[in-house]
C-alpha cells in the first residue's frame, strides 16, 4: 500500500486507501446478476450445440503464448503480463484462451476420446493495453473452440451460435464481418506484396508499423492510428491472393452463412490481431460501441496443434468480450422473492434461526439479521430491503407453534405452522 505524503513536515503519513489496479474493475452485487444471467444463457446456448466446458489454468508457460498467439502479435510483443516465479520459470497470465485449450487437448489426448471436440470457457484474460472505455487490463471473455472440423460450414455454425447468444442477450443492430486470410501456401506472396506496398509508404507510417512492415506486414492492419489505417486501406487485398483451396473454402463459408440467413459483409482487411489464423476470420461488431466496437472475433487456426507438436488437427473458434457485450445487452436481473424473519427476544431469535433454515431448505430466499430490533424497526428494514414477506417470530407465536406471515405488497396476514406458511408463500 502506498502512503499519502504528509501535508506538514513531521506529520505522520496516512496510508492511502486501497484501490483496484488501473484497468481492472470490481463487479459488484447489482451488476453481477447480469453477468450471471449472461453466463447462464451462454452455457445453455453452447450446450445445445454439444459444446462442453474446459477450464484451464490462469497462467501458463510464456512460450505457449509466444508460440501460439505469435511472436510478432501486439499481444505478445506489448501486452503480456509475464513474470518469473520463484522457481525461475517465465510464466504469463493468459492474454487469450486458445493456446491453453490446444495445450490441454495435446496433454490429455482428448482427440483420442472420440467425443466431439467442442469446448467453451468463460473467465478473465489479461493484457497490458492502454485502458479506456471498453478496453481493460483484466477483462473477461467467453471462448469457444471446435477441433477436427475442416468444413467451412462449422465456421458458419459458430457464427450462428454467436448470433443465437447475442439474440438471447438482447443485443441488436450488429454487423458480421468475414474474410479469409489464406493459408501457409498463399499468404507469403500476399505478405510480399504488402511489404512492397508498405515499403513505398514507410516514411508516413508510425514507427511500430515501420517495424511491422519488415517483420509481419499483415499486422499493419491492426494499427489503431488513423493515418496508418488510411494508408493500409489502399494496400493490396488478400482476396486477390488466396489460393484455390482457400477461395473454395471461403465460398463455402459464405454459402453456409446464406443457408443460415446470416447477413454479412466481406471485409478484406479483417486479419485479426493474432498470428495464427488461417482461412476464415470473422468479427461481430456493434456500431453502438464507438472505437472499441468489436463484440467478438474469431476464425480458423488449422496449424496450431501441429505446430505445438500435437496431432494435425484443425481448429476454429471465437472469443467474445463479456464487458463489451454487457454494455449493449438488454438483460434484466431475474425477479427474486425474499422472506424477512422478524424475531423478538432471545427465544424468538433461536426459533427464527431454525425457521429460516426450514424455509431455505424449501427453496425460499430468507434473510435473518441478528440485531435486536422492535417489530416496527423490523418492518422498516423489511420494507427498505423490498422483502416480499415478513415472518413474525415472537413469544406468543412460539407458544402457539403458529407464526405470522405478512405479505408486504398486499398487507394480507396469515397465521399458521411453518408448513402452512410455506404453502402460502408457494401459492402467492
Ligand atoms: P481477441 O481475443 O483480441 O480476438 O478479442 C476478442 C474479443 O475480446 C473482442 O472482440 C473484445 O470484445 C474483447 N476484448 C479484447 N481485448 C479486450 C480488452 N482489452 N478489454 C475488453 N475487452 C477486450
Amino acid at each position: 500500500m502506498t502512503a499519502i505524503k504528509p501535508e506538514r513536515p513531521g506529520a505522520k503519513a496516512e496510508p492511502a486507501p486501497p484501490q483496484a489496479i488501473k484497468g481492472t474493475h470490481d463487479i459488484l452485487p447489482g451488476e453481477v446478476e447480469k453477468w450471471q444471467a449472461l453466463e447462464r444463457l451462454a452455457r445453455e446456448t453452447f450446450e445445445l450445440y454439444r459444446f462442453r466446458e474446459l477450464r484451464a489454468p490462469v497462467f501458463e508457460p510464456t512460450e505457449l503464448f509466444e508460440k501460439g498467439t505469435g511472436a510478432t502479435s501486439d499481444v505478445v510483443t506489448k501486452e503480456m503480463y509475464t513474470f518469473t516465479d520463484r522457481g525461475g520459470r517465465s510464466l504469463t497470465l493468459r492474454p487469450e484462451y486458445t493456446p491453453s485449450v490446444v495445450r490441454a487437448i495435446i496433454e490429455h489426448r482428448l482427440d483420442l476420446e472420440g467425443a466431439p471436440m467442442r469446448y467453451y470457457f468463460m473467465g478473465p484474460m489479461f493484457r497490458y493495453d492502454k485502458p479506456q472505455k471498453g478496453r481493460y487490463r483484466q477483462f473477461h471473455q467467453i471462448d469457444i473452440e471446435v477441433f477436427g472440423e475442416k468444413d467451412a460450414a462449422v465456421d458458419a455454425e459458430i457464427v450462428d451460435m454467436a448470433h443465437a447468444l447475442l439474440g438471447k442477450l438482447g443485443v441488436t443492430g450488429t454487423e458480421t464481418l468475414v474474410n479469409s486470410v489464406g493459408c501457409r501456401a498463399c499468404r507469403p506472396p500476399y505478405s510480399a506484396a504488402l511489404r512492397e506496398a508498405a515499403g513505398k509508404r514507410l516514411a508516413d507510417l508510425c514507427p511500430d508499423c515501420r517495424r511491422k512492415a519488415e517483420a509481419n506486414p499483415l499486422r499493419i492492419f491492426d494499427c489503431k492510428i488513423e493515418a496508418c489505417r488510411e494508408i493500409a486501406a489502399a494496400f493490396p487485398s488478400i482476396q486477390d491472393f488466396i489460393c484455390r483451396e482457400c477461395r473454395e473454402h471461403f465460398g463455402e463459408l459464405l454459402a453456409s452463412l446464406d443457408v443460415l440467413g446470416i447477413p454479412y459483409r466481406v471485409e478484406p482487411r479483417l486479419v485479426r490481431g493474432l498470428d495464427y489464423y488461417t482461412k476464415t476470420t470473422f468479427e461481430i461488431v456493434s456500431p453502438a460501441l464507438g472505437a472499441q466496437n468489436s463484440l467478438l472475433g474469431g476464425g480458423r487456426y488449422d496449424d496450431m496443434m501441429k505446430d505445438f507438436g500435437g496431432p494435425d488437427i484443425c481448429g476454429t473458434g471465437f472469443a467474445m468480450g463479456i464487458e463489451r457485450v454487457l454494455s449493449v445487452a438488454d438483460l434484466r436481473a431475474p425477479a427474486r422473492r425474499l422472506l424477512y424473519v422478524a424475531h423478538l427476544g432471545r427465544a424468538g431469535r433461536e426459533a427464527g434461526l431454525a425457521l429460516a433454515r426450514f424455509f431455505r431448505g424449501s427453496g425460499v430466499e430468507c434473510l435473518m439479521e441478528f440485531k435486536d430490533r422492535g417489530m416496527k424497526a423490523h418492518f422498516g428494514r423489511a420494507n427498505k430491503l423490498g422483502a416480499d414477506w415478513v415472518l413474525i417470530v415472537g413469544e406468543d407465536e412460539m407458544a402457539k407453534g403458529r407464526f405470522g406471515l405478512k405479505a408486504m405488497a398486499t398487507g394480507r396476514q396469515a397465521d399458521g405452522t411453518r408448513e402452512e406458511l410455506l404453502a402460502v408463500i408457494r401459492e402467492s
